[in-house]
């Protein structure tokens, strides 16, 4: 692309980071990752990708590699039950319109993220690790952005990406301090051997509490679970499998034997649930923000991984078309931001619901499932699939 000719310095080697590198190296464009992690090292937990997110990593020929890796749940089952273990109802998660792809798979992150730098390899991409920007100089008229990294390196681009996530630096250098609104939600998570009768995702709901359990390969499935944590407590690592045993006493059912299960504190990770809230714009001449560095979501509806493939895919789309880099980022950033935003909505909506303490209106919230759980899955898919960002890409 001629007007990428001083190549795109990606800041950011996350979901977001490296879907953009592979579509834009795809296309002949000289990409440098800058990663502050000294060397690739991803969480060991796990992670749901929806049809719309299997799409994307469709559109970047990565998808055999993750259905090879990941654990797709036949008819897209999720079975609900409260925190007895009594079975309150079931739903089915639909298929991307107009393709088979799976509607939901899980998948070790780390499992993920080795697919995606595979094919940044196979692309030729250059990365910096151990290393972030220091200065940015996007000057006026002129037709790059210099930058300097943090040990000294001077490069000049024709964008600069900021997909850094939810405590972006870019962000800040745009925009100066946003910070990243706590939820008052906590997620504990924990990884499990995968008994060969659980091939179904699992949500189970508390009182104040939600527990999932969700296969993410033939033998591992992952326990993911929210609590009400106003006022961002710490907790002890050393100490982590134990408290999360015990928030979690009273679930019994499918939950119990994982639960049983944590012995060590390695195998409970820990993370208060944040929000970014950045209005427009999300970017500043010709540097821009994707993913969680500019619509970090609550984790509810397991779209932030696929929210963040789709910002690459459009804004690589965009690219090729626009001539201008600058105006291309506006007009991204007008493309996104509606879809982004209801996504933030609806998880914001279903945190809450999940996060209720009263017991009568648990008793209440588990009825209406039982009537409206499935027309509420639908009517949420209907309306992401509605919006014609990415199928105009
Ligand atoms: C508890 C929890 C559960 C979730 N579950 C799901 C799920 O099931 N499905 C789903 O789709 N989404 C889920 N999400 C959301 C999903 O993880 C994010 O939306 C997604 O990872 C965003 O990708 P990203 O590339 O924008 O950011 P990140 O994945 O955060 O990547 C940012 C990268 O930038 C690097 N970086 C940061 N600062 C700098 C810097 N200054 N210089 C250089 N590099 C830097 C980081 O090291 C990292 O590699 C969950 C989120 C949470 C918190």
């Amino acid at each position: 692309m001629k007007r990428l000719q001083h190549g795109v310095v990606i800041v950011g080697g996350g979901i977001a980071g490296c879907t953009l590198a592979i579509l834009l190296a795809g296309r002949g464009v000289a990409v440098t990752v800058v990663e502050r992690q000294r060397q690739w090292q991803f969480h060991g937990s796990g992670i749901f990708v929806y049809s719309n997110g299997l799409a994307a990593l469709q559109s970047i020929g990565v998808l055999p590699a993750i259905l090879d890796s990941g654990f797709a749940i036949a008819r897209g089952r999720n079975v609900y039950y409260d925190q007895r273990g009594e079975p309150i109802t079931e739903t089915f998660y639909p298929h991307a319109p107009g393709t088979a792809l799976p509607p939901i798979l899980g998948i070790r992150r780390a499992e993920l993220h080795r697919i995606l730098l595979e094919r940044m390899q196979a692309l030729q991409v250059r990365v910096r690790l151990d290393c972030t920007v220091a200065t940015l100089d996007d000057p006026a008229g002129g037709d790059a952005v210099r930058l300097q990294l943090a040990d000294g390196t001077a490069l000049q681009a024709s964008l600069v990406i900021g997909a850094d996530g939810v405590r972006s630096q870019l962000r800040s250098m745009l925009f100066g301090a946003v910070e990243p609104v706590d939820t008052g939600f906590g997620v504990w998570r924990s990884i499990h051997r995968r008994p060969a009768h659980l091939v179904d995702k699992i949500m189970m709901m508390g009182v104040g509490k939600r527990l999932g359990i969700m296969p993410i390969s033939d033998e591992q499935l992952y326990v993911y679970a929210t609590t009400n944590e106003p006022g961002h407590p710490f907790y002890e690592p050393a100490t982590l499998h134990r408290t999360m045993r015990e928030k979690f006493a009273e679930f019994e059912g499918p939950a119990r034997a994982f639960l049983d299960d944590l012995r060590e504190p390695t195998q409970a990770f820990y993370t208060a649930v944040e929000e970014v809230r950045l209005p427009l714009p999300w970017s500043r001449g010709r540097v821009g923000l994707i993913g969680d560095a500019a619509h970090a979501s609550t984790p509810f509806m397991g779209q932030g991984g696929a929210m963040a493939m789709e910002d690459s895919i459009v804004l690589a789309d965009m690219l090729a078309r626009g001539d201008d880099v600058a105006q291309t980022l506006s007009a991204f950033d007008v493309r996104r931001q509606p879809k982004c935003a209801f996504v933030q909505e609806a998880s914001r909506r279903v945190g809450e619901a999940g996060g209720t303490e009263s017991a009568s209106s648990c008793v209440a919230r588990n009825e209406r499932m039982r009537a409206h759980a499935q027309s509420d899955v639908d009517t949420f898919y209907r309306r992401l699939y509605a919006f014609d960002d990415v199928a105009a890409a």
